[in-house]
């Protein structure tokens, strides 16, 4: 049985990034870029104005006041026009490119506003108020390297330089599959002794969350039909996730109806509670990852092993969430040999984090999960944790540490 960072070291080893597909640019925001991107001319394209004012010779406005002859004007957008001769100023605003002959700009502010001549009325520096071609990036110069996420602002660089289309990694496709025959799906009548297929909309979410591309394939019945049929399809996705089914009872099939259908099984229970029995296979050189059926344990090993390794297959480096420090505020216990996940409400205080409890952290609790910010990750060999120490914890996504207003 492997140790949980064992077992995510497997999974993360056995994955690889996607095929590359170009997207139109604000379709690629969320999705990792698959090549170096190099700036194809300067940026600024010409020397340009970086305020409202007036372009100069800065050897005119040596002693103030200085009254200089206005000879034109030059709104952004326009093109270059001049020379300026010694004397002279020309109207100009942010953006525009700066004449020939000018080598300073001086803010409206610092002068009479004039429009046939203009006085200027504060010390002028050579260069000052003007934006130098090429002084943010030069024509050349890698712009954003493969590899990187796109955002907001990669989009407005991308954008800057005219790229219509991205090369991005793909989205994976990922099946996921319910097995159970209690389970009913959502919308249909819920008989007595029936549960709703709540797994299936909570892999979805996440899987959508991480930009990938949820396939839901509905329930396989407990008969070894039923999971043929639909883990054939399922294995037709980038990976496949099964829920429930995983266990040792005798009418849990999955890994044997997967193995039957040619997954090759890596490995089968981790060092973890919740999510134990999970198991991971390979179809093809593709993930298979078989979760506990319970949905705290389906969520908790989708944010463990799963979301990584989507992560990587969609090109991004930073898969791992990192652990940071938390004061617990609760006294906590476990049997040793596992790894805990601990459900944990996070409050920062005065520039840390404190973990509270979320409550009954028995696997079959999923209330507990909802109250919970992070998973507190208690150590497998220790077995008591009191108030007051520092315990690793990494954060579930949603709006932790953001304040109300
Ligand atoms: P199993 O691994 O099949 O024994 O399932 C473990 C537990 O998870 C049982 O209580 C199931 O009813 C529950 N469960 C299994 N599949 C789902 C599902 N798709 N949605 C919600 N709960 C489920
Ligand atoms: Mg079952």
């Amino acid at each position: 049985m492997p140790s949980f960072e064992d077992a995510r070291r497997i999974i993360l080893d056995s994955v690889s990034p996607l095929g590359v597909e170009r997207v139109e640019l604000l379709e690629s925001q969320g999705r990792v870029i698959a090549e170096d991107v190099v700036a194809p001319w300067n940026m600024p394209f010409c020397d340009n104005s970086a305020m409202d004012g007036y372009a100069v010779r800065a050897c005119d406005c040596a002693a103030l006041p200085a009254i200089l002859r206005i000879i034109g004007y030059i709104p952004a957008g326009a093109d270059i026009t001049g020379p300026v001769e010694p004397g002279c100023a020309i109207r100009i605003m942010t953006g525009a490119p700066i004449p020939p002959g000018c080598d300073a700009v001086v803010p409206v502010e610092e002068t009479d506003d004039g429009r046939e001549s203009v006085t200027i009325n504060a010390p002028v520096t050579l260069r000052q108020h003007i934006r130098f071609t090429g002084e943010d990036v030069p024509a050349g110069e890698t712009i954003i390297t493969a590899g990187t996420l796109i955002r907001p602002q990669e989009i407005s660089m991308l954008a800057s330089f005219a790229k219509v289309f991205v090369p991005v990694y793909r989205q994976a496709r990922v099946a996921i599959l319910s097995t159970g025959d209690e389970l009913t799906e959502l919308g249909e009548p819920l008989a007595h002794g029936k549960i709703v297929n709540s797994n299936a909309l909570s892999l979805a979410a996440a899987v959508k969350e991480i930009g990938a591309i949820p396939v839901i394939l509905g329930i396989a019945r407990d008969n070894h039909e039923s999971h043929r049929e639909k883990m054939a399809e399922g294995l037709k996705a980038d990976a496949l996730i099964t829920s429930a089914g995983v266990s040792a009872g005798d009418r849990d099939l999955v890994r044997e109806v997967l193995t039957e259908l040619g997954m090759t099984q890596v490995f089968w229970r981790v060092d973890i509670k919740p999510g134990g029995p999970t198991a991971f296979g390979l179809y093809e050189n593709k993930p298979v990852f078989c979760l506990p059926g319970n949905p705290v344990s389906t969520m908790v090993t989708f944010e463990e092993f799963a979301r990584p390794a989507l992560l990587k297959m969609m090109g991004h480096k930073r898969v791992i969430k990192p652990l940071i420090k938390a004061v617990l505020q609760n006294s906590a216990s476990k049997k040793p040999g596992k790894i805990n996940f601990l459900r944990v409400k996070l409050v920062s205080s005065e520039g840390r984090y404190l973990a509270y409890s979320s409550g009954d952290q028995n696997t079959g609790i999923l209330k507990t999960m909802l109250m919970a910010d992070a998973m507190a990750v208690l150590p497998a060999n220790r077995t008591t944790f009191s108030a007051g120490e520092e315990v690793d914890v990494h954060i579930l996504s949603g709006n932790v540490g953001m304040l109300e207003e």
